[in-house]
């Protein structure tokens, strides 16, 4: 079997770099040590390469798909349901009120990433049943919560996320599915969904979908948007189930991640169609975002995880194919000698470095999120609001710079391998195609930007972007202690001074009140600013790795420490290199993207 993932980089990275044991510490997490979370890790990877891994191009060749009313998937769904709800990675994270095990949102990561590496087609199924069933349990009723989420929890039920409809996907505020009272409690349901990842299938009993929708009467715009549980099949009163009026009406067929299935829903179509409100009326989207923000950096992390397989796979290639011979130093080339395997070749090197940069980059930005996180939940007081407020500020960047970049590195993976990367034969074309969805699906780029920049930059008139400063510098002291560092160090701080200096130029825009054309290039922003944060997961990566070289305390080889700061130098000769022209374009007097009185596109 192909290698899809490194443990080591796994490890080094949750305990080593993010000191995921010191985190233990914190109350919330005591059931937990290095030892359970490594025997759980290991158990993940065995799921994983055994039913996982094999059934992966199969699930691209023999995709999902709507066939006389039902949906058709791979029966590895049913194993899969089961499997990850006795691992506890369903309502594992749950409070302990909730029947659940206080698991670190890290090691659910961790386990994700590893299950994703393996095939990125799969863990959306248990991930959105644990988001909603999370979601009932946190804001729901008592009943609502006993009746949904213990089954949820097993795994016999499964749950979605009901947001987009044909009008609104990017502007939530255009939902129009209505929601009318009734004197029972309940409400009626009607509208369709579009889009609705997991929605229907035949391994699982009952699907629970978290629907947003418009009570009669309610103001337009978000504000008159609410949240309901609306089951496919309604629980009645003696035990059993009667269905509800929610039809599946196809399934989307898609370009990449063919099998996991995409359905379109229609609920009410008959009048029948009955909905239970979660919390207060017109707060859905307030609560639903407790969903969709686990949901983007799980999405990240889908990027990653579909990066680093495709690294891997790249990787393993270039160490088995030869072509050409390295150029002697007098430009000559020794044509009676054996061809040279690819990965001698310094451009094949500068395109593994690039894969190996950004997805072991990505996935450090991932854990940093998940630790902020944890301190969330972990901690009380003025710690919980700090952690939020960063967990705040990556939550957009976590979500799109492993999907944006994680398509490049994916891409140069794919040229590694010449012509056969284009070939059905070689895995390289299905990650291609699946990474395609991490930036659209869960807030386009385009959204989370003018999030990062319109709403989290802001944030608490800038105390967010003070407290990850403050963080980075932190890391910028402790890579300062060691020589072969402390130039890395100094670049950092100078990128720092550069994401000023381009607020500097934009922030008058907002503050006159010309808003579009503050958000007008807020996508490269993004990219600037995200590569600033992967530059300093790099370093802190870096600092560690040096640190266990000097101390000899390691628990990996020299060389694994050692490709760790090679890297580093790379991500920030290659990589951080753009920062300097992206700057440049957001600083430039010309404004050519906004629509005037004159259409330009024409
Ligand atoms: C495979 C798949 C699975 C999905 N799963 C789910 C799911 O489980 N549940 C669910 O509810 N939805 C789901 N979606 C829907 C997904 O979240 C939306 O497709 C996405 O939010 C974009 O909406 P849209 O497709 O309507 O594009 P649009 O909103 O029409 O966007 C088109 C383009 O315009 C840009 N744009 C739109 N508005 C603005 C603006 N105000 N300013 C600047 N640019 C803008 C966008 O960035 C994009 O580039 C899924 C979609 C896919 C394809």
């Amino acid at each position: 079997m192909s290698t899809y993932i490194n443990m080591d980089t796994l490890r080094f990275i949750l305990f080593d770099v993010m000191g995921a044991e010191k985190m233990l510490e914190l109350p919330r997490f005591q059931e937990f040590d290095k030892e359970s979370i490594n025997f759980l890790l290991d158990a993940v990877k065995d799921f994983s390469d055994k039913d996982l891994y094999p059934a992966f191009r199969e699930m691209d060749e023999d995709p999902a798909r709507y066939e006389d009313g039902k949906i058709i998937v791979h029966p590895v769904i049913e194993k899969l349901m089961k499997q990850t709800a006795e691992l506890g990675l369903i309502g594992g994270g749950f409070d302990f009120e909730h029947g659940g095990m206080q698991m670190p949102a890290m090691v659910l990561q961790a386990a994700n990433f590893i299950m994703e590496a393996a095939n990125n087609n799969v863990p959306g199924y248990p991930g959105l049943t644990a988001g909603s069933a999370h979601l009932i349990a946190t804001f729901g009723t008592e009943e609502l919560t006993q009746t949904y989420v213990p089954r949820m929890m097993t795994g016999e039920w499964a749950g979605t996320m009901c947001l987009t409809e044909p009008q609104a996907g990017s502007s939530l505020s255009d939902v129009t599915t209505s929601a009318s009272p009734t004197e029972e409690g309940h409400y009626m349901i009607k509208g369709q969904k579009i889009f609705i990842s997991g929605g229907d299938h035949e391994y699982s009993e009952n699907f629970v979908h978290l629907v947003l929708a418009r009570i009669d009467g309610a103001p337009a715009g978000t504000k008159g948007i609410s949240l309901f549980v609306v089951p496919k099949h309604r629980p009645t009163a003696d035990g059993g189930l009667e269905f509800n009026d929610v039809v599946t009406a196809g399934d989307f067929q898609k370009m990449g991640q063919r099998g996991y299935c995409t359905t379109h829903l229609m609920f009410g179509s008959d009048d029948n169609s009955r909905g239970w409100l979660v919390g207060e009326p017109h707060r859905g989207l307030k609560y639903m975002f407790q969903m969709m923000n686990e949901a983007r950096i799980a999405v990240g992390r889908g990027g990653v995880s579909v990066a680093t397989a495709a690294y891997h796979a790249s990787l393993q290639y270039a160490h088995e194919r030869a072509q050409g011979r390295r150029i002697n130093n007098d430009g000559s080339k020794n044509v009676s000698a054996d061809q040279n395997l690819i990965i001698e070749h310094p451009d094949v090197r500068r395109m593994l470095l690039k894969q190996k940069a950004i997805s072991e980059g990505a996935l450090s930005l991932i854990f940093q999120a998940s630790l902020y996180h944890d301190l969330t939940s972990g901690n009380e007081g003025a710690e919980k609001e700090k952690n939020h407020l960063l967990l705040e500020m990556l939550t957009p960047v976590a979500k799109t710079y492993p999907s944006e970049k994680g398509k490049e590195s994916v891409d140069a993976g794919l040229q590694v391998l010449g012509g056969y990367g284009f070939c059905s034969e070689y895995i390289l074309q299905q990650y291609y195609r699946d990474i395609r969805i991490m930036s659209i699906y869960e807030g386009t780029t385009g959204i989370q930007s003018m999030d990062l920049l319109g709403r989290k930059i802001p944030l608490g008139g800038g105390k967010g972007l003070k407290l990850l400063q403050a963080d980075i510098q932190a890391s910028i002291e402790a890579a300062m202690a060691y020589d072969e560092l402390k130039p890395y160090a100094k670049v950092l701080i100078e990128k720092l001074g550069i994401v000023q200096k381009v607020l500097g130029f934009l922030m008058p825009f907002a503050m006159k009140g010309e808003h579009e054309r503050y958000l007008s290039d807020a996508t490269l922003f993004m990219d600037l600013f995200g590569t600033i944060i992967v530059a300093w997961q790099w370093l802190k990566m870096a600092t560690t790795a040096k640190q266990a070289l000097v101390s000899g305390a390691t628990t990996f080889t020299a060389d694994f420490y050692q490709s760790k700061i090679h890297t580093m130098r790379f991500f920030y000769k290659y990589e951080l290199g753009e920062v300097d022209s992206l700057a440049n374009t957001l600083m430039h007097p010309d404004v050519l993207t906004i629509l005037g009185e004159e259409e330009i596109i024409v």
